[in-house]
């Protein structure tokens, strides 16, 4: 099957089988609350953060309160998401910097979110796609994972991973790709037991049929190899 026909493939299964209007897995009210939740959510999960932010936000209601807030208190409110002297750290440099530079909003421009402390491609693509709709690619450990495992991208490196997905994938696909892919990759393609036997993909997915393959008895591959019906 050519990519282009197995892209299209996989992008009409997606949208069989996961929602095309997935919230954002980060519970957040504004930009700003966004763009914090998606730095604590470095190695941290999704429900951790969400368990953390909302007394965060309490705590320090606004892009000022953080900008002015004290490391120390920041920590104590951020610890349990791990590696928090660093991103306490980020969180109030780059609040600073909107602060200083952008009047206490959030820019929309990925060359400018990059400039904030602690943003890399991936937060800002998060804002980018989240709330200004913007078409982006987020790519995080599922995207990269299945992505690779569904053969349409053959790099490591998340940035060159999203430039390719970029000329690769429709473009009215992109922000909910991200959604639906971490959706697949929670439910049935985890990183290590994948369920290929039951999964939707598995005709489309050469990673799975390679897997389903070895698990075949040794006649069984021959034939296959052959081209006979087994
Ligand atoms: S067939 Fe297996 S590897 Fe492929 S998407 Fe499904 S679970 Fe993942």
């Amino acid at each position: 099957m050519k990519q282009k026909q197995q892209i299209t493939t996989l992008m009409e299964i997606l949208d069989t089988y996961y929602p095309k209007d997935v919230e954002c897995y980060l519970h957040h009210s504004n930009t700003f609350e966004l763009l914090v939740a998606t730095i604590l959510s470095a190695q941290c999960t999704d429900d951790r953060v969400n368990l953390v932010t909302p007394n965060l936000f309490k705590q320090f209601p606004t892009v000022n309160a953080f900008a002015t807030a004290q490391l120390e208190d920041v920590e104590n409110a951020i610890k349990s998401t791990g590696f928090y002297k660093n991103k306490a750290k980020n969180i109030i440099a780059c609040a600073k910097r909107l602060m200083e530079v952008y009047g206490g909003e959030v820019p929309s421009e990925i060359e400018e979110l990059v400039t904030l402390p602690g943003v890399g491609r991936k937060t800002a693509n998060v804002v980018r796609g989240n709330i200004f709709k913007i078409p982006s690619i987020v790519v995080d450990t599922h995207v990269k994972r299945i992505s690779i495992r569904w053969g349409i991208t053959l790099y490591e490196d998340p940035v060159q991973i999203e430039k390719d997905l970029m000329t690769k994938l429709p473009k009215e696909h992109w922000i909910r790709y991200n959604t639906q892919v971490i959706a697949h990759g929670r439910a049935i393609c985890t990183a290590r037991n994948p369920k290929c036997e039951t999964c939707m993909f598995l005709t489309v997915c050469p990673h799975g049929l390679t897997r389903l393959r070895e698990k075949l008895p040794d006649e069984a591959q021959e034939a296959l190899q052959k081209g006979h019906m087994y």
